[in-house]
């Protein structure tokens, strides 16, 4: 039996506060850290533990870590990615609101291996009780001594900045993000160079999802063989998975990296709904591909998702049913992506524009023969064209629907109708 450790408090009534995190344990890793460990030290610790970034792209922590310039002449700065804009993920603002200490503890912890006495984190505006409870708890911290100058008596100072975004999914890109905290349009800077070289005001700049970060404190308290010891070893950990969709149970897992993706659909989540079948599983979000129901026997895990031509992504796991039309969440998926893009590339910009206008006629059963390949050329044209992953996105979810799903495309051509309706 799997032992929750990151959700540990999450169902605790008074999780958010310093005296229920203080009770279970808490600090106690940020004390160890100050106490027993170099930055250099942790900075180890977290490249053996094979801890991998859980915003979506799954970067070995402990090496973009590495990446941080020693002697740059500039401040170093760690940004915490709390955007969480992928439709489907909801992992961050549950740690956010219930939890918001475990993320203190591993902001601390992070920024003392990195060297930084700054950290952002950029919250999306949505989150109203996210940032309020995360306001509380700095406030908590700082006044007993976690935060600050001098932290529990050793040389490391640090402050923790809040900054909430307005409402735009591009944000969550960590460059746009950069650019955002800089007062700037949120739009991707062409990489490299990367943020752990010259990010937020050219300064040198880690940024963490906040899942990522709040697995630091369980490293540094049992050990990077315990983290190791938990799914597979090049993808390892305790991981947190959304469920929603029409499924029984839906609401946020945690679970060991690398489960079944059928198991946790069809066990930890109840299966479809009665007299329905599941017909289709989004694993990681909006910009994960689609799965049939008979790719449901794979590990839910960065390796092993892409292996099977999708991905982890940000592990928000959508299942549809099979009174669900494809064509209309090809749709509404690429509509999505048409709205959020910043209109910096043009393959992405006139691409999804063109791609929506395609798609909605086709909904709408008034799709011409040619449109399947006017779609997957359209695919072609802004997939690995454009500065960031938001194109790319939608070009592989809308190949993966047409791929997949294909007669039913057809059928809504063919019949000038939704079979659905
Ligand atoms: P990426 O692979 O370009 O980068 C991942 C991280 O590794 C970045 O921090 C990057 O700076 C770093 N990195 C990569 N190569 C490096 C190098 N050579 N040197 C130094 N650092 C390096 O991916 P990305 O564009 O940051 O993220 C894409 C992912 O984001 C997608 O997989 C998607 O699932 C996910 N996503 C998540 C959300 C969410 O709400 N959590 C929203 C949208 C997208």
């Amino acid at each position: 039996m799997f032992e929750p450790v990151l959700l540990k408090s999450v169902d605790i009534r008074s999780g958010h506060l310093l005296s229920t995190y203080e009770a279970g344990g808490g600090y106690q890793a940020l004390a160890k850290a100050l106490r027993d460990y170099t930055p250099d030290e942790v900075i180890e610790l977290v490249k053996q533990s094979n801890l991998r970034g859980r915003g979506g792209a799954g970067f070995p922590t402990g090496m973009k870590w590495s990446f941080v310039p020693k002697q740059s002449g500039k401040p170093t700065y760690l940004c915490c990615n709390a955007d969480e804009g992928e439709p489907g993920t909801f992992k961050d603002r549950i740690i956010m609101e219930r939890d918001p200490h475990q993320l203190i503890e591993g902001l601390a912890i992070s920024a003392y291996a990195i060297g930084a006495e700054t950290a952002y984190v950029y919250i999306r505006g949505e989150y109203v009780t996210a940032i309020r409870r995360l306001e509380q708890a700095i406030a908590e911290a700082s006044a007993a001594g976690y935060l600050g100058a001098r932290i529990l008596g050793s040389a490391f100072n640090f402050t923790i900045h809040i900054h909430c975004g307005a409402g735009a999914y591009i944000c969550g890109e960590e460059t746009a993000m950069l650019e955002s905290l800089e007062g700037k349009r949120a739009q991707p800077r062409l990489k490299p160079p990367f943020p752990a070289v010259a990010g937020l005001y050219a300064s040198p700049t880690v940024i963490n999802n906040v899942e990522t970060l709040i697995c630091v404190p369980h490293i540094v308290v049992r050990g990077a063989e315990w983290f190791r010891g938990i799914g597979p070893d090049k993808s390892p950990g305790p991981k947190l998975y959304c469920l929603s969709g029409q499924v029984r149970k839906p609401g946020l897992y945690e679970l060991p990296m690398g489960i079944q993706l059928r198991e946790l659909v069809e066990e930890h989540a109840g299966g479809p709904l009665p007299g329905r079948k599941v017909k289709a599983v989004i694993p990681g979000g909006v910009s994960a591909p689609v799965i049939p129901e008979r790719g449901l026997d794979v590990g839910m895990d960065f390796d092993s998702l892409a292996a099977a031509g999708t991905m982890l992504g940000s592990a928000g796991v959508i299942v549809i049913d099979d009174t669900t039309c494809m064509v209309k969440v090809a749709t509404r998926i690429v509509e999505f992506f048409h709205h959020e893009s910043c209109g910096k590339c043009t393959p992405c910009r006139e691409g999804l524009n063109w791609a929506v206008k395609v798609l909605r006629r086709i909904e709408a059963g008034e799709g011409t023969p040619g449109d399947l390949e006017q779609l997957e050329k359209l695919c072609k044209g802004i997939f690995g064209n454009t500065f960031c992953a938001l194109g790319d996105g939608a070009a592989m979810g809308l190949r993966a629907a047409l791929a997949h799903f294909r007669d039913e495309f057809v059928a809504h051509i063919e019949e000038r109708k939704c079979p659905y309706h």
